[in-house]
């Protein structure tokens, strides 16, 4: 017995991570996996959660409308049943929504699992997908992931007057090649913030080939108010290669229920179905996603605490000299120079965790989620310190 314990070992050091992935196909060979950034968990554990000011993945601080607790309460006699597969009561709820059809719309478990089949679906070994530089992260994973190249194309500049390192539309429409098989968008996008208008959209979709799948991801379209931002679901008529995500995770303040959403042409949405985990999406949350979409009110509340929140944070930051970058989200994207790292780590020794953008190529900025004005002085506070 214990020689095939000490023998195991050995093996298991030998048969690595390494050896795996030279098993794998060539995209997982390429592939890294997703940076969560800090082990919040751990942080949790070890500081309490009263002693922390989480303010690193864009969650919404003020929780769901209460009418998520109630729903899930109302699951649990039926925890030993699988969920609906077709999720049809929350599919009806989101048609009344949005207006569209339910055969157009696909729920996952989180828009990560959906961005990611979307490349699974679509794209392959020998084709290109298109994505700006600054994009969100899960776009290039969810194309290596299917083996498809990367074709990443120059973001705006970093000194550009109203959308520095924005997504550049002429730039994207202008790499599609015959090879390209899908564009991911972010409207408005993280890490950035940055967002563009209808106007801007629709020349940029009068000029893909409907053989291009364009997937416009609009996880922050809810907190967006600028006059000039604005949702491409009008256009899903016009543009059968359009599609849609959204999530329950950010403005819904459901990120622990792990619920998205795609909306397309019912074609597009039958053949992802074929794909589909057949229980991707579990009960409680189901109706809970259900429950939030009938409490307008809490949504618009949260909305517009973010919104009031984002533009103090943002002056209270500028005010301190440093460079904020325009948002539509519940996050800014800020630069702190040569001393970034050493801002980061102080901030964290206080308790107070943000996002490090160097898996982004933006080392000298770091993500800062708006939070409560409690949270947002607290950051402040201890920024101070730490900039003294
Ligand atoms: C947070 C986020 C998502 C949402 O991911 P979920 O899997 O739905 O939680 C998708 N896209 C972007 C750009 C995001 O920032």
């Amino acid at each position: 017995m214990s020689a095939a314990v000490e023998r195991s070992d050995a093996v298991l050091n030998e048969f690595d991570e390494a050896w795996f992935a030279s098993r794998a196909q060539p995209g997982v060979q390429r592939l890294r996996a997703y940076d969560p950034g800090h082990d919040l968990v751990g942080f949790r554990k070890r500081l309490g959660e009263a002693n922390l000011v989480e303010l690193g993945s864009n969650e919404n601080p003020y929780g769901p409308s209460p009418a998520a607790r109630e729903a899930i309460l109302d699951q649990l006699h039926m925890l030993h049943r699988y969920p609906d597969p077709l999720g049809a009561d929350l599919k009806r709820a989101l048609t009344a929504r949005h207006g569209v059809d339910t055969a157009q719309i696909l729920l996952g478990n989180g828009s990560h699992e959906l961005l990611m089949q979307l490349a699974q679906v679509f794209a392959g070994a020998g084709d290109e997908v298109v994505f700006s530089r600054y994009g969100f992260a899960v776009f290039a994973l969810a194309t290596q992931a299917a083996g498809a190249d990367l074709r990443i194309v120059e973001a705006l500049p970093r000194d550009h007057a109203t959308m520095p390192r924005g997504h550049d539309l002429e730039a994207l429409a202008a790499a599609i090649t015959a090879k390209t098989k899908l564009v991911y968008l972010a409207n408005p996008n993280n890490p950035t913030g940055s967002w563009f208008g209808r106007a801007a959209f629709q020349a940029f979709m009068a000029r893909v080939p409907d053989e291009v799948i364009v997937v416009m991801d609009e996880a922050y379209a809810e907190m967006a108010d600028a006059d000039d931002v604005a949702t491409a679901l009008p256009l899903l008529a016009a543009h059968p290669n359009l599609v849609l995500t959204r999530t329950f995770s950010k403005a819904y303040g459901l990120a622990g229920l792990r619920v998205g959403y795609l909306i397309g042409a019912p074609g597009l949405v039958a053949v992802m179905e074929r794909l589909r985990e057949s229980f991707n999406v579990n009960g409680p949350a189901l109706a809970a996603c259900e429950a939030v979409l009938g409490d307008v009110s809490h949504l618009q509340w949260a909305c517009a605490r973010n919104s009031e929140q984002r533009a103090a944070l943002t002056t209270a930051l500028t005010a301190r000299g440093l460079r904020v970058y325009p948002s539509q989200t519940n996050f800014v994207l800020v630069e702190f120079g040569a001393r970034t790292a050493q801002v980061e780590a102080d901030l964290v020794a206080r308790g107070v965790v943000l996002r490090p953008m160097g898996g982004y190529g933006l080392s000298d900025c770091l993500r800062i989620t708006v939070g409560t004005a409690e949270e947002n002085r607290r950051l402040l506070a201890a920024l101070d310190a730490v900039l003294a």
